[in-house]
């Protein structure tokens, strides 16, 4: 065993880490985790962190969570993987059931795979493939619509349907061709327009486009109620049940992508449910196993499902399966996450968190740095400006986001930001002590680095 100040050496040598610049890493003081108890995290010295973003938008029940501790150990001691390409397993038939259960009632079937990018190749290809199948009326409908500034994942597909330039921009010599909608962003409103006065102006040009395109349109994705990755930017009320019957109406399959929203996250257990959206597919992926293990399932319709049937010689198999699909150690502790929402009735639970957090973030408003603040249940994101009165934003360069958090971590917090915006995102568990504690290092982190 190598003593402790070795592993920062060790993961200096040897460890890229990911969205990492990593000369910049070089240079900052990093924080190496060895253990994590409850919304709590604690690094290698002993120092304790309030795990402010769940460990990346994952964690539900807290770290070293009892409960699912004695899932995962009660699991691993009668199987760990077997596979699901032949084979079928116990947790990942039960876990099926139990998502088809809370999930949009339309969607009845569920397929497995390992991470939120995955899940999204997944209802990409299948929505590509169904209309292959459905007949030569169809046979034009081959594109995907997606939004401005969407981040769907990393993988070249889920890269091809997403839209933030940072990081897709250089990609572009390998992405398949998408049609864009314009995802709602009232703080910059990209029509330049005021909610409500605007009657979703931007929902309107949207329905255009989903129309012109429909003809060769497969399927639209879209993160519903709020974009995440691009900045925590919510949509206007209404927009969403907009988009919903433009695809209804004309042909086009409806994705949402639920990788960060799923699993209680916007205050309902689903983002979907704001609305009463029914979507064609749905991807779930980062909550799911209460963030401690890699999954993801990707839900569908029976009627979907239906376009898939037939003999094997009619060559309508879907075709894909990743290794590890349906891991038992990572359904296993799906399950039981899932068995805990019910039984600590947690979406009830969080309902005075939500009131408590928007309360505490209200008091972030006077502060001159703070241009926007945004959120959806227990996620939120606050936008720093320069200028608060024009709205211009810091340069890139002076990296006043990662300087806040910088700064948080000084005083036991551990948040990330994307680009200038703050995000909150602590687990559903966490108390109203501790939620106060993250919001009040987070205010004076700003406070003192922003103004
Ligand atoms: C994180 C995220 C993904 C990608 O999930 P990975 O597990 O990182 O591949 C996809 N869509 C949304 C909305 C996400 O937030």
């Amino acid at each position: 065993m190598k003593n402790l100040p070795d592993i920062e050496k060790l993961d200096r040598e040897f460890v890229w880490h990911p969205f990492t610049q990593m000369s910049e890493w070089e240079k900052d003081r990093n924080v190496l985790i060895e253990r994590g108890e409850g919304v709590f995290l604690y690094d290698i010295y002993g120092n304790k962190y309030i795990d402010g973003v769940s460990s990346l938008w994952v964690n539900v029940h807290g770290h070293n969570n009892p409960e699912l501790n004695e899932a995962l150990k009660e699991q691993i001691d009668k199987i760990s993987h077997s596979t699901l390409l032949g084979l079928s397993n116990v947790p990942s038939a039960i876990l099926a059931e139990k998502l088809v259960e809370i999930a949009p009632k339309n969607l009845k079937k569920v397929f497995y795979s390992d991470s939120g990018s995955t899940s999204v190749e997944i209802a990409i290809k299948v929505a590509f493939q169904y209309f292959r199948q459905k007949g030569s009326a169809y046979k034009n409908k081959k594109k995907i619509i997606a939004a401005t500034s969407a981040y769907h994942g990393d993988t070249i597909g889920s890269v091809s349907v997403g839209g933030i330039e940072l990081f897709h921009s250089i990609y572009k010599p390998l992405l398949f061709e998408t049609i864009r909608i314009t995802y709602p962003y009232c703080y910059r409103c990209p029509f330049n327009m005021k909610y409500a006065a605007c009657g979703l102006h931007c929902a309107k040009e949207a329905e255009k486009i989903i129309k012109v395109h429909a003809e060769e349109s497969c399927a639209l994705i879209i993160e519903p109620m709020i974009q995440g990755a691009s900045g925590m930017i919510t949509m206007p009320p209404g927009y969403m049940k907009k988009i919903e019957r433009a695809c209804k109406d004309n042909g086009v399959l409806l994705i949402l992508d639920e990788v960060a929203t799923g699993f209680g996250r916007t205050g309902k257990m689903f983002a979907a449910f704001h609305e009463d959206i029914l979507p064609d597919a749905m991807c779930v992926a980062k909550g799911i196993t209460g963030g401690y293990l890699p999954m993801a399932a990707t839900l569908f319709t029976k009627e979907i499902y239906d376009g898939f049937l037939g003999g094997c010689s009619d060559n309508k198999t879907f075709f894909h399966g990743h290794t590890y699909t349906g891991n038992q150690l990572a359904a296993a502790c799906a399950v039981k996450s899932l068995e805990l929402f019910k039984k600590y009735r947690l979406i009830d639970k969080i309902q005075p968190l939500i009131a408590r957090l928007n309360e505490l973030l209200s008091d972030f408003r006077h502060l001159e740095s703070v241009g926007d603040l945004r959120s959806i249940g227990i996620m939120a994101g606050i936008e720093l400006v320069r200028d608060k009165a024009s709205k211009e934003p810091f340069l890139p360069e002076e990296r006043i986001g990662h300087k806040v958090v910088l700064n948080a971590r000084e005083n036991g917090v551990i948040i990330r930001p994307l680009g200038d915006t703050i995000v909150i995102m602590p687990p559903l568990v966490i108390d109203e002590k501790t939620l106060d504690d993250l919001m009040s290092v987070i205010y004076d982190s700003v406070k003192k680095i922003a103004g």
